[in-house]
């Protein structure tokens, strides 16, 4: 995505004075994997590439158009072709406007929705479901049926006995065959021209790292504390917005069942991230980080596999995807709703809550890693060895 700039702040802030330096400062540029500086004047350009070794470009925003230019690595110079705000929509600013797009007659019924424009920018996304199980293999269906262009599957595991009455399209051949397979059939099938690219790997191996961190959007479906540490790292450090998608049943002190929730939780660049909202256990993290070999020796027991039902993974699903339709067709009616919906069906309720931020937290504030890149403390990891 060379000649794309990823800003955090929101579109309200945009375009009020006084925000806009600090919309500015929190600017980062990003061109592949690396991140750069956005600086106000042209003659600091050379100086700034010099000194961070990084991109380096100059951005003019009004309300609805952003032009402006990188000055790469290597001394070349590109012009920016989008901008992109990750708010509660996708706001995508441009030098000139959006050519007028015709889509092709099969997404007729959606486009009236989306507009051709919007249908456009599916077919443009990249989008990454980490876990495909009970979840995650309904993301994918949904995801392909869209028209959004290229999926990345994650999944270390292979389809047991047991998956079978949750996973979408799955049959008895394909127990003992990775999960990946499965997703990459269905997805196919649902749409012949969508590009893959499969990982059956867990996420923080160095090749699923490599791929998350070129993904316009990630869905996270895997219900590991480690997952939730490396996504949203990632999130934060290469500024790609993420949902998660989950599913609780859980025991009641009666031995009865609890208060079943689904939760569809939306991590944006630079707002609270899963730490800040206690969403990831040190301890749990600290047990699962360890090579599965490693955990078998220290005898660490996994827990009772979880109640599991296709309905509530439909319900948690469908709140999921339909916010990331409705934010990257700009559908939203607001800009700075970034709450996550958490549903209660035994007693019918609906809730959102809003996230919340540790000012100094490493990850997802601008006096930690975000939007570092490549120089962030994920980097160093991707390149290391690590256990599939
Ligand atoms: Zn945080």
């Amino acid at each position: 995505m060379i000649g794309a700039v990823l800003l955090i702040g929101f579109a309200a802030a945009l375009f009020s004075p006084a925000v806009e330096s600090e919309v500015a400062r929190q600017a980062v540029i990003r061109e592949e994997e690396g991140h750069g500086y956005l600086v106000s004047h042209e003659r600091g350009y050379a100086a700034l590439r010099q000194i961070s070794g990084q991109a380096v470009g100059g951005l003019v925003l009004t309300p609805h158009a952003a032009a402006g230019d990188l000055w790469l690595p290597d001394g070349s110079r590109t012009p920016l072709s989008e901008t992109v705000i990750p708010a509660g929509n996708l706001i995508r600013l441009r030098p000139t406007p959006a050519p007028t797009a015709v889509s092709a007659p099969v997404w007729d019924r959606q486009a009236r929705l989306l507009g051709d424009r919007g249908q456009e920018t599916l077919a443009r996304l990249r989008v990454a479901i980490v876990g495909l199980g009970g979840v995650g293999s309904i993301v994918v269906e949904e995801l392909a049926r869209l028209g959004v262009g290229e999926l990345v599957l994650i999944d270390n595991e292979t389809v047991d006995a047991t998956n079978l009455p949750r996973l979408l399209g799955a049959e008895r051949s394909d127990i003992d065959k990775p999960k990946t397979d499965l997703a990459a059939r269905n997805a196919t099938r649902a749409n012949p021209q969508i590009r893959l690219t499969t990982v059956p790997r867990r996420v923080e191996n160095p090749e699923a790292l490599r791929e998350l961190v070129i993904c316009d959007w990630i869905f996270l479906a895997a219900d590991s504390h480690s997952a939730r540490h490396w996504v949203n790292a990632v999130v934060h450090e290469f500024l790609i917005p993420a949902t998660q998608v989950g599913v609780k049943i859980p025991v009641s002190p009666d031995g009865g069942v609890g208060q079943i929730h689904t939760a569809t939780r939306l991590f944006t660049p630079g707002v609270g991230c899963m730490r800040c909202n206690g969403l990831i256990d040190p301890t749990e993290l600290a047990i699962e980080i360890h090579p599965e070999a490693e955990r078998e020796q220290a005898r660490y027991v996994p827990g009772v596999p979880a109640p599991s039902v296709m309905p509530l993974n439909t319900l948690a699903v469908g709140e999921a995807v339909t916010h990331f339709l409705l934010a990257s067709a700009g559908l939203h009616e607001s800009d700075d709703d970034l709450g996550s919906i958490i549903h209660r069906p035994r007693t019918r309720e609906r809730h959102l809550q809003d996230p919340r931020q540790n000012a100094r937290c490493r990850w997802c504030t601008s006096t930690g890693n975000l939007g570092r890149g490549a120089s962030g403390e994920l980097a160093a990891r991707k390149a290391a060895p690590t256990h599939p």
